[in-house]
């Protein structure tokens, strides 16, 4: 085991021993991954440091932990269709691939930029198959729907209609949501009609704002 290697597996006994990993799945997924590749080559020596860290185009790679919690509430099995929305780095991305298989997940990014950035992250970490678009994720991603899960990485105001038209029925949606652009509450909601949802609050939580048509 390289040092990379020794120092993620060091975080994972952290993130199990203080709860926020819970089940294998999520374990296996971050112990496969290698965060360092999804930042800056600056950044390495703090990959595994259990706190967000900055990205090109003044975005943000969240803390492990709370990926921890939101991929747990997801309940995540291999096989789930998954919209990710708000690529960034392509972490988030890559460990749902490395749960539910890289051809059944989505991934959009309003910046073709950081869609770029993700695409040689994904390469460089050998996760194949998972499909990344450029657009405005407020709106999901229509073509490739239903899906079985939306997992959100920006702050929403609320949880958009577009999500829940495009979330099979019985399937979740997992997002920050709140009033203020930099602090929300983790909102767990199942799809439980045409345009219903029954909505649980999990963590308080700070993502940097969902920007475009159901957003900001
Ligand atoms: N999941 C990412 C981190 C997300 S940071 C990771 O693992 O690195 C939030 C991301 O959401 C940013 O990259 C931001 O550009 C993107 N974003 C904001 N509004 C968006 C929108 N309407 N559609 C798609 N992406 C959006």
């Amino acid at each position: 085991m390289n040092d990379f290697g020794r120092a993620r597996a060091d975080l994972v006994d952290d993130l199990v021993r203080d709860g926020h990993l819970r089940s294998a799945p999520v374990r296996a997924a971050f112990l496969a991954v290698p965060r360092e590749r999804f930042v800056t080559e600056d950044l390495h020596r703090k990959a595994y440091v259990d706190t967000p860290l900055p990205i090109p185009m003044g975005q943000t790679i969240s803390a492990p932990s709370m990926i921890a919690i939101m991929l747990e509430e997801a309940e995540l099995a291999e096989g789930q269709k998954v919209l990710d929305v708000g690529t960034g780095s392509g972490y988030n991305a890559a460990l749902l691939a490395a749960i539910v298989g890289g051809a059944n997940v989505v991934s959009i990014e309003r910046h073709a930029g950081l869609v770029d950035f993700a695409r040689q992250n994904l390469a460089a970490a050998e996760i194949a198959g998972v499909r990344l678009v450029v657009g405005d994720g407020t709106l999901g991603y229509e073509p490739l729907a239903p899906y079985d899960r939306i997992v959100v990485t920006a702050g929403a105001p609320r949880i958009a209609k577009s999500w829940v038209r495009q979330t099979r029925m019985g399937g979740l949606i997992v997002a920050p949501v709140g009033r203020s652009t930099f602090s929300q509450v983790l909102v767990v909601a199942r799809r439980t009609g045409e345009d219903r949802v029954e909505a649980r609050e999990s963590t308080p939580c700070a993502f940097v704002p969902l920007v475009g048509r159901e957003g900001w």
